[in-house]
């Protein structure tokens, strides 16, 4: 059963082998993972249960229910970078594209030659990730059900002799109805919330969402549990606390909010919120002559990876009419003429492995505060990247190419391309600037000095302290992480369960 506040009447107090903190990518993971093997575990979540029953699939409410802040997280820095975050059981992959890829072999070879950690080989992750492939239904989904921008970019980069290719999905009786990032309402995507937690909940897991956890108990170097208030979801105030005792404590709130959660626990070590990686990405759209109706079809359909090589790779982002139409750099009647022509719209986005850096500061329990700073190279990537895709989409007929980048907004041919190619441009050019790839900010390390955790995912600090979720990943990816997450997740649940021995 997942409790939820209607069901808590006063304060609560729960003893476990395991509390982990967070139900996105990592805690979902590591809870099922424990729990299967007998160990008993609680789960706590700050946001709510939304089920096929309770929720709408619709842009706004699905934002004011299950993202946080309503959608508006930020990093600060030049140009302030929007970057989401799911609040909700089954965290942001709940509210996520369902794009898969595995961790690419050369970023694993830098964790090895670079960072010293040894262990991660392919051939040591190759069961993780098949485990979790097999739990989530990694799979190619058909073409009818990628949508028309999708098949837009396959005929451009046909033309040019690049490779476009359907990406692998997390899904089931996908029917490519397009609201995959405010919840599928089918039940098709195969996120934490309808795999991995109820499969918890099946092997004793007992989860509590609207609970936010505000701090560790430590005593003596050694974790012994975690406070816990149950917030009522229409206020947003505690009306209750809870107190779990845990012989191991696993932290996995998310890239941008488990460094402060530690640092509000005492932690010390100064890798705790530096580091962090977001893939910044930008969009592009094209205004075509044949009727798109990029609304139909998954999200993020497609992907070219021909540009990988310098840190570049174009992947599918149509997002709904409300948000989309939004972020058009137009007023008055410009916006007009293209709002009536939305029909004919299709986007692509680019997303750049970034050298850039960020931080997480120590903030109240629930906030927020982060910077990112898009570095020259990146954001000359990043506009590279937009040049590419706006290549393909004139190959593929387009009339007129829609650009982030403030100098040239609107391309009206190839040969803008080559302008926009020639362009100088800083990262506060980017208007649009946007990332969904929070990483690194406790990055596994060999030793205190060079990270926050070790390669089992403990503390460096305080024993039987874990982290296993996205802010573990030393290093930015170039690909989406989800499964990366939940590889290493998986890894880090493996050895929380040889530290606590054999279920009693
Ligand atoms: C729009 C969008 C599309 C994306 N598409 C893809 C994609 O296609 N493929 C892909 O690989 N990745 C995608 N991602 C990214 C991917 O979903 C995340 O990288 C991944 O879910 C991160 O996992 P995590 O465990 O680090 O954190 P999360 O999944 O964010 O989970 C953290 C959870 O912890 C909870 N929490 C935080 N603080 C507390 C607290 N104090 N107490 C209790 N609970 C707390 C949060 O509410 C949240 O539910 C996308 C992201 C977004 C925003
Ligand atoms: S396209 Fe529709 S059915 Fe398919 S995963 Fe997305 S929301 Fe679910």
């Amino acid at each position: 059963m997942i409790r939820q506040f209607g069901d808590y009447g006063g304060d609560i107090a729960e003893k476990a082998d395991v509390c982990v903190i967070g139900s996105g990518a990592g805690g979902a993971v590591a809870a099922k993972e424990l729990a299967q093997k007998g160990h008993s575990v609680v789960l706590l979540e700050e946001g709510g249960h939304h089920t096929r029953e309770t929720w709408s699939g619709k842009p706004f409410s699905a934002m004011v229910e299950m993202f946080r802040n309503g959608g508006g997280t930020f990093t600060l820095g030049i140009p302030a970078v929007s970057i989401t975050l799911g609040r909700c059981i089954g965290g942001t992959t709940t509210i996520n594209s369902l794009t898969c890829f595995r961790t690419p072999s050369r970023v694993l070879g830098t964790w090895r030659d670079e960072l010293g950690l040894a262990r991660f080989t392919e051939e040591y992750l190759d069961p993780y990730f098949q485990r979790v492939e097999n739990e989530i239904h990694v799979a190619e989904l058909p073409w009818e059900v990628l949508g028309n921008c999708a098949k837009i970019i396959k005929r451009g980069a046909d033309r040019l002799g690049l490779n476009c290719r359907p990406l692998k999905h997390n899904a089931v009786n996908c029917r490519g109805c397009g609201t995959c990032q405010f919840g599928c309402i089918d039940g098709a995507k195969q996120s934490m919330d309808v795999t991995y937690v109820p499969e918890a909940v099946k092997h004793g897991a007992r989860v509590y969402a609207h609970c936010r956890a505000d701090r560790l108990i430590v005593r003596s170097g050694r974790i012994e549990g975690v406070r816990a208030s149950l917030i009522d979801p229409e206020t947003g105030v505690r009306a209750h606390t809870m107190t779990v005792e845990a012989r191991a404590v696993i932290v996995a709130c998310g890239s941008l909010i488990t460094p402060s959660f530690l640092k509000r626990s005492g932690l010390k070590n100064k890798n705790i919120g530096r580091n962090l990686r977001i893939h910044p990405g930008a969009r592009v759209c094209a205004i075509m002559k044949e009727k798109v109706e990029g609304w139909k079809g998954v999200s993020q359909g497609a992907y070219i990876d021909d540009f990988e090589n310098e840190g570049i790779i174009l992947e599918g982002i149509f997002v709904h009419p409300s948000i989309l139409l939004g972020a058009f750099p137009f007023i008055g009647l410009p916006f007009k003429e293209l709002a009536s022509q939305y029909a004919h719209v299709a986007a692509f986005a680019a997303m750049i492995h970034d050298t850039g850096e960020g931080r997480v500061y120590r903030s109240g329990p629930g906030g927020i505060l982060s910077t990112y700073f898009i570095n020259r190279r990146d954001i000359e990537l990043l506009k590279k990247g937009v040049a590419y895709v706006a290549k393909i989409f004139f190959a593929a007929g387009a009339v007129r190419v829609l650009t982030a980048f403030r100098q040239m907004p609107v391309l009206d041919s190839p040969d803008d391309v080559q302008r926009l190619l020639d362009l100088k441009v800083r990262p506060g050019d980017n208007h649009e600037a946007m990332a969904f790839h929070p990483l690194g900010t406790c990055r596994m390390g060999v030793s205190p000095k060079s990270g926050a955790v070790d390669a089992n995912g403990e503390s460096f600090e305080v024993k039987n302290l874990f982290v296993a979720d996205g802010s573990v990943v030393p290093t930015s990816l170039g690909v989406n992480p989800q499964i990366t997450i939940m590889a290493l997740a998986n890894h880090i649940a493996d050895r929380v369960s040889d530290r606590l021995g054999r279920p009693a």
